[in-house]
């Protein structure tokens, strides 16, 4: 079957990129298959989809919020409507088994009803004023063309976390998706189309980072931008933003940590961080990559992690019986590859997995084994930096201090866990871990939108996705006074 191409949405229409180039994106789990094809935008592109947005926003930002939260509602049935075909395109652009990518889209058809929600709440702060008759409160007010730059690994559940609280809010969109996986984006965008959304509300404009995600970044009618991806792209796209002024919100890496403590149920555990570990082949911002586990418990834990990490059902995930699917690519695969090699020279032992897959059916994707190392030094750089991929380290501690000192001693910080049944430990674990999430008893995937979404350190910039902290980025707050004493009453003198 011919392979569809997909061409920029700018201002409610179809239109191929102005460089006339495209490229093919292949299925990851047989990269003989094209599963679409797309426009390779550059800054033209951009500079259209910024005008048509620029053009749609004094409509859009005056169309009563309720009203605009009821296409974000209806949105949400269309995507429930159609969520095992958009779960098929999602495992088939970017690898994750099906019953991950329709939790993917689940994501999406929970953001779109809770977004779409706020439109009848979107709650400002009314207070007494120090003066008499004088009345104050506080308002939200949309911003502009907001920029969205999104990555491939939740391709709809982070367009849906950064678009639906933007356009709920008023803003009129751009958004970038990641060259790996565009085609969810596509899918959220219909829904929201058929639902009624304006022309120029929501423009795609797909591409490379550097020829279509700049652009956008640098555009000077762009005056918000949300980012999630790596934290050195972060890092550039913060800088730019910068030299304008603008609000950056930057999601970026992790290298998160699970502690365990002896009195933790090791079966719980050792479930837990096979599927935070492995789930979505490691490829998660939250993924557990430390294991940092106390002494007395550590050989027992690592043979049952051994064991099933073994067992995982490695291939493609369109098939039902699929655990753990392919690398997103090729560079990927290899990146992966280096830091399990870097391991073994720095001195940890490889206790499962390491290599790639290809047999049979699995020859012409990017599959590898999920991978345990122990012994591994806190100072080691599998400990340290962020791998993307089913490798997991496991750092022997001996105290609750120790473990939490572990945990911290990286430059990331989004998310973490403890099991143990001492609720002192826990408590006292909650508030020491420097994470902007934290799980108890529980790995370290599996946040839910009614939350605040983030990290600290290298992980953020201070801004939160999700829960009521949603729209924060998206809307701009304004206060206002209105005085009907009739004289002038001067605020902290007139008292
Ligand atoms: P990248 O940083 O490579 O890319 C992210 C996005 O930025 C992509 O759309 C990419 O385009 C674009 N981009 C690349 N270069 C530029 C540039 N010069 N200017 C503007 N945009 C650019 O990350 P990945 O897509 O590989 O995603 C994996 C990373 O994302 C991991 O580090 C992961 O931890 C992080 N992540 C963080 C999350 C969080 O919430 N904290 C959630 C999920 C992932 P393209 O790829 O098409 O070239």
């Amino acid at each position: 079957m011919e392979a569809r191409v997909y061409k920029n949405f700018i201002g409610g229409e179809f239109v191929e990129s102005s460089t006339g180039k495209t490229f093919e994106r292949r299925n990851p789990a047989d990269t003989r298959e094209v599963v679409g094809v797309f426009q390779d935008s550059g800054a033209d592109d951009v500079h259209a989809a910024v005008a048509a947005a620029k053009a749609a926003y004094p409509a859009w930002s005056q169309v009563p919020a309720p009203r605009r939260g009821e296409i974000l509602l209806k949105a949400a049935e269309i995507i429930q409507s159609r969520k095992d075909r958009y779960s098929q395109d999602l495992t088939r652009e970017m690898g994750k088994p099906l019953f991950e990518a329709g939790g993917d889209i689940v994501e999406a058809i929970g953001m779109a009803q809770y977004a779409g929600s706020e439109g009848r709440r979107m709650h400002g702060v009314t207070t007494p004023s120090e003066l008499p008759n004088k009345f104050q409160m506080s308002i939200r007010q949309p911003i502009g063309v907001v920029g969205l730059i999104t990555p491939w690994n939740f391709p709809m559940a982070i367009a849906s976390w950064k678009m639906l609280p933007a356009i709920v809010c008023g803003n009129t969109v751009v958004i970038k998706p990641g060259e790996d996986a565009s085609i969810s984006t596509y899918n959220l965008v219909e829904c929201l189309v058929e639902a009624g959304l304006p022309p120029g509300v929501v423009n795609i404009v797909t591409g490379y980072g550097p020829g279509a995600g700049q652009p956008l970044v640098e555009h000077p009618d762009v005056p918000v931008i949300s980012f999630t991806g790596s934290t050195d792209t972060g890092r550039l796209v913060y800088e730019l933003g910068a030299r304008q002024i603008k609000r950056v919100s930057l999601e970026m890496g992790g290298k998160n940590p699970l502690i365990v403590m002896p009195d933790a149920d090791l079966d719980l555990v050792m479930e837990g961080v096979v599927w935070a570990a492995f789930g979505t082949t490691g490829q998660r911002c939250t993924a557990t990559s430390r294991l940092i586990v106390h002494k007395d418990v550590a050989g027992p834990l690592v043979e049952r992690i051994v064991a099933r990490a073994q067992s995982l059902r490695v291939g493609d995930g369109l098939q039902a019986e699929t655990e753990m699917g392919p690398l997103v690519n090729e560079k990927q695969m290899k990146r992966v590859l280096g830091y399990i090699e870097l391991g073994q020279q720095e001195g940890a032992t490889m206790r499962c997995g390491g290599g790639r897959l290809t047999e049979g059916a699995l020859a012409n994707g990017h599959f590898i084994q999920p991978t345990v190392f122990t012994g591994v030094r806190p100072s080691m750089r599998i400990a340290r930096e962020e791998i993307f991929g089913p490798v997991l380290s496991v750092i022997e501690v001996g105290s609750l201090d120790e473990a939490i000192a572990v945990a911290n001693d990286v430059a990331y910080g989004l998310s973490a866990s403890i099991y143990t049944r001492d609720i002192n430990a826990a408590m006292r674990a909650m508030l020491a871990l420097q994470a902007g999430i934290v799980y108890i008893n529980a790995p370290t995937i599996g946040a839910e939108i009614h939350l605040p979404f983030g990290g600290v350190k290298a992980t953020g910039n201070g801004h939160r996705e999700a829960g009521p902290t949603m729209m924060d980025v998206f809307s701009e707050w304004k206060s206002v006074y209105i005085d009907y004493s009739g004289s002038l009453q001067r605020a902290q003198i007139d008292l």
